[in-house]
């Protein structure tokens, strides 16, 4: 079986006579007397394309034979016309390209070594030995893209043994038989690898470092090449533009203009808190009027207030002794129920009061001795309030 994937990495489209053909519950591994449908290898993941309008949905080397996954038949015997998907195979190829570009940066600037890589569909990364500090990473960035901008070649050679033991490859040799494939990015980096490259480093256009943390006691990388990277920086610029135009600012002064809006927001919340202590203090008043008896009962249904104002609300009037909050906000799907009482009153369990008369509004919830919350999923709260209110007043 011919591989051209390792004679023209460009190419796209090309006929081949087919050799065998298995049915695999209803999928057909076809054998080709050649093939530039990459199997997958050094991280890439496998092409995918049309063999005969048949979508190819996978494709595998088993035992030194390819096979390409069919979703309909071809016949043994007949020649076929091929065509790869090449948005995937590039993309591929650039990752692939692009992780070797960086590894092969990091080890020549801070002589780090690539502990393992990860090609994925979204976001691909390297994992580098020692913990790199963002100076060093950006370095090594900027370095990659040196090595774009000098259309470096990428070569491609099959070394014998000997000449293999006399080349300083970066990282071990595989343990295999098969012959090994050896990549050589100009005196940047060489490396096994069987993989499919783009020939020059040009092809690359960008690499772009998204982000980087510790792993392990290493780093790992993350990263975008070629096209994702190219991709990546056209939103963000569109990004940008966007903050910058709901900012008013130019880009420069973005970073500032939301340091500023942050710094505001902090002061319009401390502003907000002093008010709604305020309005805690004065309804809290409001609700205690007219209530001249020592021990009081709170009966009340808001509108348009939150459930942290309300349970603020009840604790702030149970901090008095001998009060019971009987709190319910109004909600057109669903009610909040918040029961409240003093510490001082030993008779009466809220959470229990709860429970026990959930049922007239299919109540869901509970809480502790001084305090329930729950929501009614009926709106007849006010019936639901009045019986706990009956309750209460015979028991206070
Ligand atoms: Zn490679």
């Amino acid at each position: 079986m011919e591989k051209l994937y390792y004679k023209n990495q460009y190419l796209k489209e090309f006929s081949a006579r087919v050799l065998k053909v298995e049915k695999v519950n209803d999928e057909y591994h076809v054998v080709l007397d050649k093939t530039a449908f990459f199997p997958g290898g050094g991280g890439q993941l496998c092409d995918l394309g049309y063999i005969d309008n048949k979508k190819v949905l996978k494709v595998y080397e088993n035992n030194k034979t390819i096979y390409h996954v069919l979703d309909g038949e071809v016949n043994t015997g007949s020649n076929v016309l091929c065509s790869i998907d090449w948005d995937r195979r590039e993309d591929g190829m650039h990752q692939h390209l692009g992780q070797h570009i960086l590894s092969g940066c990091f080890y020549k600037l801070f002589n780090a070594n690539t502990v393992s890589i990860h090609l994925g569909k979204e976001i691909s990364t390297v994992d580098i030995v020692g913990v790199l500090n963002e100076e060093k990473i950006r370095e090594a960035e900027s370095f990659a893209n040196e090595v774009i901008r000098n259309n470096i070649d990428v070569e491609f050679l099959v070394p014998s043994n000997e000449e293999l033991s006399s080349i300083n490859l970066r990282r071990d040799l595989p343990n295999t038989e098969d012959e090994i494939r050896v990549v050589k990015i100009g005196n940047l980096d060489i490396n096994a690898c069987c993989g499919v490259h783009p020939s020059k480093t040009s092809d690359l256009k960008m690499i772009k470092i998204k982000k980087f943390e510790k792993n392990k006691g290493n780093t790992r990388i993350e990263f975008l090449a070629g096209n994702r990277a190219i991709k990546d920086s056209l939103n963000k610029d569109n990004i940008l533009r966007e903050i910058c135009s709901y900012l008013s600012s130019n880009e420069e002064e973005a970073l500032s203009g939301i340091k500023n809006i942050k710094a505001l927001l902090e002061e319009v919340k401390i502003e907000k808190k002093k008010l709604e202590e305020e309005l805690l203090n004065y309804e809290a008043r409001s609700l205690l009027e007219n209530n001249n008896s020592n021990k009081i009962i709170i009966k009340n249904i808001f509108k348009d207030k939150s459930v942290e104002y309300v349970t603020k609300l009840a604790n702030r009037l149970c901090e008095r002794e001998n009060i019971v909050c009987l709190f319910a906000i109004n909600n057109k799907e669903k009610s909040n129920i918040i029961l409240a009482s003093s510490k001082n009153i030993d008779n009466l369990n809220m959470g229990e009061i709860f429970r026990e008369f959930s049922n007239i509004v299919n109540g869901k919830g509970g809480g502790s001795k001084n305090l329930a919350q729950g929501i009614a999923k009926e709106n007849n709260i006010e019936e639901f309030l009045n019986k706990i209110y009956e309750f209460c007043c015979n028991r206070m």
